[in-house]
């Protein structure tokens, strides 16, 4: 495998970097820096930079209005944007749902939705866990009834991102129960202010709102918004799994990280005179999670070559993940008792709070809660590690 960059590809990600300096809001990058919360009408701002320049419908064929990029341009663009430190696209609407409805979507469909998705008018939310359906997500009991050109939509969806900004909610439902739980599940998308539809707060440990619950009672939803064929939603859902797995390298975001915490651990006293830079312990983790990353990267490269096993993107979604874990960790013994003050992000004013708090003990002290997450979401690790391991067995029988 040839991992060195052809010419046009390195033009490429110079042109993308120099945008993200000369072109993309500046004021974006320094309210990320600061750790301040993006609010819906920043990310709008920062989405309708990126696609004034075409550059917003990744995994997006050119004729549906996105970036046509190959593997490495696509992966090229991610690095740049991570390495700006600039908000990451929604994923719900451009990464997970756009490419669906570019595959599977009827042409009226495709006209009412994509503009909107890029133009960032809309905002889109993803409805598959329910209370009673996480990682065994087949088991899923929202029911769509058909009722003439409508559906009924009655059940409660759990742990959707974003729901509370969002103006559309794609969900995975049940419109038939059949021997197999895997059919008899479809696709359809309901408008966020349809009659029957409540979205409540699940404040996380962080102290953030990000998560909601979503009930439906009796919400009818035209049935020219089932996406695809009914009853194969399963299939669907599961193309958008694996686009959903690969999105949680963020190796950009990764490498800024740990750039930025051998910057702070050469100012970071250590209680002897010295630095945290020169705690021998220290500094030899921060390089072994260096030296991961390296290895990470040449898997993603692989992936993305098409020259890694199927289950490659189980064991990415594993280690990628749990890498992230790793440096928010790095950043906590950074912040060394500066963590224990916890800041309220969503109040005004919470910088001035606990002045002798540097921010960013704060910031990272909330991202360090909040990723324990990254393990879950997506499909938790034990989960993955079946995928793997049923993989390897199949394998090993051939
Ligand atoms: C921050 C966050 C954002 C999320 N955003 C969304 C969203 O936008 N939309 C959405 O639909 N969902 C979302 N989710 C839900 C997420 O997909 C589920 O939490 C996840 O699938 C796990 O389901 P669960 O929480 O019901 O846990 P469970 O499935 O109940 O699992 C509990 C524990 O048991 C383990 N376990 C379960 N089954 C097995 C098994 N067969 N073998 C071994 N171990 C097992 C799991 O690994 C886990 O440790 C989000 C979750 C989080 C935390």
């Amino acid at each position: 495998m040839d991992l060195t960059l052809d010419p046009a590809d390195r033009a490429f990600a110079d042109e993308v970097r120099d945008f993200f300096v000369a072109d993309y809001p500046q004021d974006l990058l320094a309210r990320m820096r600061a750790g301040i919360p993006m609010t819906r009408a920043d990310h709008v701002r920062s989405q309708q930079a990126l696609n004034a320049r075409g550059w917003l419908g990744v995994g997006w064929p050119a004729e549906h209005g996105g970036t046509g990029w190959t593997p490495v341009r696509r992966y090229l663009f991610e690095q740049e944007l991570e390495r700006a430190g600039a908000p990451a696209i929604i994923p719900m609407a451009v990464i997970y749902i756009g490419p669906i409805i570019c595959a599977f979507g009827t042409a009226e469909q495709q006209a009412r939705w994509l503009p909107d998705i890029l133009e960032s008018r809309a905002l889109w939310a993803q409805g598959y866990s329910e209370p009673e359906s996480g990682s065994d997500l087949a088991s899923l009991r929202m029911a769509a009834v058909r009722d003439g050109d409508d559906y009924i939509l009655d059940g409660t969806k759990i742990w959707t991102s974003g729901a509370h900004q969002a103006d559309w909610i794609f969900c995975l439902v049940r419109t038939s129960r059949e021997a197999r739980k895997q059919d008899g599940i479809s696709m359809i998308c309901a408008d966020l202010r349809s009659p029957g539809i409540r979205v409540d707060p699940i404040v996380s440990i962080d102290g953030s709102h990000e998560l909601n619950r979503v009930t439906f009672d009796r919400v009818r939803v035209p049935a020219a918004n089932r996406i695809g064929e009914e009853g194969r939603g399963w299939h669907y859902a599961n193309v958008l799994l694996s686009a959903e797995r690969v999105s949680y390298a963020h190796i950009g975001r990764k490498r800024a990280d740990l750039a930025a915490i051998r910057k702070l651990a050469a100012k970071r006293p250590r209680g002897d005179g010295r630095s945290m830079a020169d705690d021998p312990a220290f500094a030899a983790r921060v390089a072994r999670a260096e030296m991961r990353l390296d290895a990470l990267e040449i898997s993603v490269l692989r992936v993305l070559a098409g020259d890694a096993a199927p289950a490659a993107v189980s064991g990415l979604k594993i280690a990628c993940t749990e890498q992230a874990q790793a440096i928010t960790e790095l950043w906590m013994d950074l912040a060394g008792r500066d963590r224990a003050p916890f800041l309220d992000r969503s109040v005004d004013g919470w910088e001035g709070q606990a002045p002798a708090v540097p921010a960013f003990a704060a910031t990272r002290t909330a991202s360090y809660l909040f990723e324990r997450a990254q393990t879950i979401y997506g499909g938790s690790t034990e989960v993955q590690k079946t995928i793997v391991w049923r993989h390897l067995d199949r394998a090993n029988r051939r």
